[in-house]
């Protein structure tokens, strides 16, 4: 329904000749050609400076801060929540246009207060320029209650705890008499606009006005999982989140809260990640980190907090966004909920009248605090923690949280803070000498394996993966039971690894697997500020190389170097490569070289070749992965699966595309429609 089909009466002449004299005039300046110039207003007389009269100056303040339904709930749910109360509801006629009345169960106001709360720049919450520095509250300005009621025919009825009653000012005319109610407060807002006809015409329909106002709701739920909301809507409940018994822990608490607000599938569809720092007095990021696969078209699921106060910060995205960098590709947009607490004295809340914007002091900070976070959480391989969920989810008996714990186990939650051992069934991480002997050469010119020396998996304690301390009893049988991913059965066309696990079947997309691990390995080494190991050819490969090839080789002879490749002219047409990465060692060492001098042709000076080296190492990975249509024998699949359970990032390609599924027994039960 519009606000405008049955507008009440006070409102209908002014909307309607509002919305016709412009589309009027529009018509007239299309139709004459040449165009007239505009009517110039005629000079005015000077006028001499006078204050603006109060109402108009709240009026005035009420643009910015005003815009539309959304943000009245913004402001009092904003206030309520200032006010400590753990319970707050909702109740809009006409998508908030006709009323908006936000109830509380906070402190309350004392009557004497009441018309103190209404004036504008009247505030409880701050006293100097050092507490406005330090501010902690959503509101600190003072002038919300003031700009709302300067638009609106608002009501205040309050209790405080030793109050002998209620009482209710009414803002317009001023009357504040007793009246009946618990300890809390009932903001009552009619008519909004009622005054200023030309902002209400800006108002969109009453659907519309509501999807704003529970949006707006909604950030506040994300924002505080241990207060309980509601939000009726012409009588009818919206929505209603409730909040879990105080005990609850808090992951668990804003997993929920997550899943009511958000729907199940955010939960179950991302990472918990928490990671605190010392620096600035402590910073602590939390929240939860959609997988790679959940991306989206649009940037309508990313959520971020600080310190409680839903914003939209450039600082903030760009890092989550470079979160993402290395595992979602294109323009799909990640989802996440992501919470910073940090000392209210480092950031400013005070740069925006909405307060939607913040300025850190030490953003650089803040930015690498959040990547990191988010980065180490995506960069876990996922296979272990599922194995456990599966697991968690068995032993559980507690049918109303399962859709919960299932997606967070609580061991999960903590990936920074637990460092579990290993599963006892699972495979130590492979040495290169192992890996380069499961993949078999190729071609017979690699040396013997026991020459190659490489540091071991990048498997260490900061990223291990969380696991959950008792082994999952699912997976005690046997010990193939106890791999995430299984155990080889079958490959599909060359393309596909077959594996059996505790949860069903695991199909794994063999190439991108594999060339996920490979440039892992090789960003690890590179990493460390090493060479990548190379190993070297026991008879060197030529090639005819272009003039331009034999240029590059030379200049870029160090960049090589690094990357594990020696290469060096042996006339002006021939290059002769020497050695080549260890972990490369079984492909095309000539198509490898050509392609990283096709690379660095790109970068003339050695600080792009720096720049570009993880794209470098990217296109090495895929060219010395193996191939589709290779034949592995199950030793060589295991071997496999065994590294991906131990790679970063290894749930996702190089570009971005996922390296296995799990089809667990309910799926293929509903495949054959067994149990139906
Ligand atoms: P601000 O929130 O910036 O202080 P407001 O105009 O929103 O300014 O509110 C003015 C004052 O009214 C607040 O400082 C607070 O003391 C009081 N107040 C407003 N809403 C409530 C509420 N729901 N419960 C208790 N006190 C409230
Ligand atoms: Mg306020």
């Amino acid at each position: 329904m519009s606000n405008f089909a049955a507008p009440s009466a006070p409102f209908a002449p002014a909307i309607a000749s509002a919305s016709f004299v412009p589309s009027a005039v529009a018509v007239a300046s299309v139709a004459s050609a040449p165009r007239a110039p505009a009517p110039r207003a005629p000079a005015l007389a000077r006028r001499s400076i006078q204050d603006l009269p109060d109402e108009l100056i709240s009026q005035i303040a009420a643009g910015e801060v005003v815009e539309r339904p959304a943000s009245v709930v913004r402001e009092l749910v904003d206030n309520a929540l200032d006010a400590g109360a753990s319970e707050i509801t909702v109740r809009l006629l006409a998508g908030g246009v006709r009323l908006i009345s936000v109830e509380d169960n906070g402190c309350g106001i004392p009557p004497e207060e009441l018309p103190v709360a209404l004036r504008r720049h009247a505030t409880s919450k701050i006293r100097d320029l050092q507490e406005l520095e330090g501010v902690a509250t959503m509101g600190f300005r003072g002038e919300a209650l003031a700009a709302i009621a300067s638009v609106s025919q608002t009501s205040i009825l309050s209790r405080t705890a030793d109050g002998d009653s209620a009482w209710l000012l009414d803002a317009r005319s001023g009357e504040l008499r007793r009246a009946a109610r618990a300890q809390g407060t009932t903001l009552e807002v009619k008519e909004l606009f009622f005054s200023t006809p030309a902002r209400r015409k800006f108002l969109k329909t009453d659907a519309t006005e509501l999807a704003h106002c529970v949006e707006s709701l909604r950030r506040h739920a994300l924002a505080r999982p241990d207060v309980g909301f509601a939000l009726w809507h012409e009588g009818k409940l919206q929505a209603q989140w409730r909040c879990l018994p105080a005990d609850t822990a808090p992951a668990q608490a804003l997993a929920r809260r997550l899943a009511d607000v958000l729907g199940a599938a955010f939960v179950e569809n991302s990472l918990p990640f928490e990671r605190h720092s010392a620096d600035l007095g402590g910073i602590t990021v939390y929240g939860r980190a959609g997988l790679p696969d959940a991306a989206r078209p649009r940037a309508d699921q990313q959520y971020s907090y600080v310190n409680g106060r839903y914003v939209r910060d450039k600082v903030i995205s760009h890092a989550a966004k470079a979160a993402y960098e290395d595992v979602l590709h294109g323009h799909k947009q990640p989802i996440y909920a992501l919470y910073i607490e940090v000392d209210p004295l480092r950031v400013d809340a005070n740069v925006h009248p909405t307060k939607i914007e913040v300025r850190f002091r030490d953003s650089r900070a803040i930015h690498q605090a959040i990547k990191h976070a988010m980065e180490d959480a995506l960069a876990a391989p996922r296979a272990q923690a599922l194995a456990a969920t599966a697991a968690a989810v068995d032993a559980t008996t507690d049918a109303a949280l399962t859709t919960v714990t299932a997606a967070t186990p609580s061991a999960a939650w903590q990936p920074q803070r637990q460092q579990m051992p290993m599963p006892l069934g699972a495979a130590a991480p492979l040495s290169a000498q192992q890996l380069s002997q499961l993949w078999q050469p190729l071609r017979d010119k690699a040396p013997a394996p026991e020459q190659v020396q490489e540091a071991p998996l990048p498997f260490t304690p900061a990223i291990a993966p969380a696991i959950p301390a008792t082994p999952a009893p699912a997976a005690s049988a046997a010990s193939h039971e106890a791999w995430p991913l299984g155990r080889a059965v079958a490959q599909i066309h060359g393309v596909y690894i077959l594996a059996e696990n505790a949860q069903g079947l695991v199909i794994v997309d063999m190439h991108a697997a594999h060339e996920r691990i490979v440039y892992e390995r090789l960003k690890t080494q590179l990493g460390q500020n090493q060479p990548i190991s190379s190993q070297p050819l026991l008879i060197p490969a030529t090639f005819a190389a272009t003039p331009l090839e034999v240029a590059t080789a030379e200049a870029h002879h160090a960049s090589l170097q690094q990357l594990g490749l020696e290469i060096a002219p042996l006339s002006p047409h021939t290059l002769a490569i020497r050695a080549v990465p260890a972990v490369l060692a079984q492909g095309d060492a000539t198509a490898l070289a050509r392609q990283v001098l096709a690379e660095l042709q790109q970068h003339e000076a050695s600080a792009l070749v720096d720049r570009a080296r993880d794209d470098i190492l990217a296109s090495m990975a895929c060219h010395g992965a193996v191939r589709a249509n290779r034949r592995l024998s199950l030793e060589e699949m295991n071997a496999l699966l065994r590294q991906m359970e131990h790679t970063q990032r290894s749930d996702q390609c190089n570009h971005g595309r996922p390296t296995w599924r799990q089809l667990d027994m309910n799926a293929l039960d509903a495949l054959f429609l067994r149990g139906r």
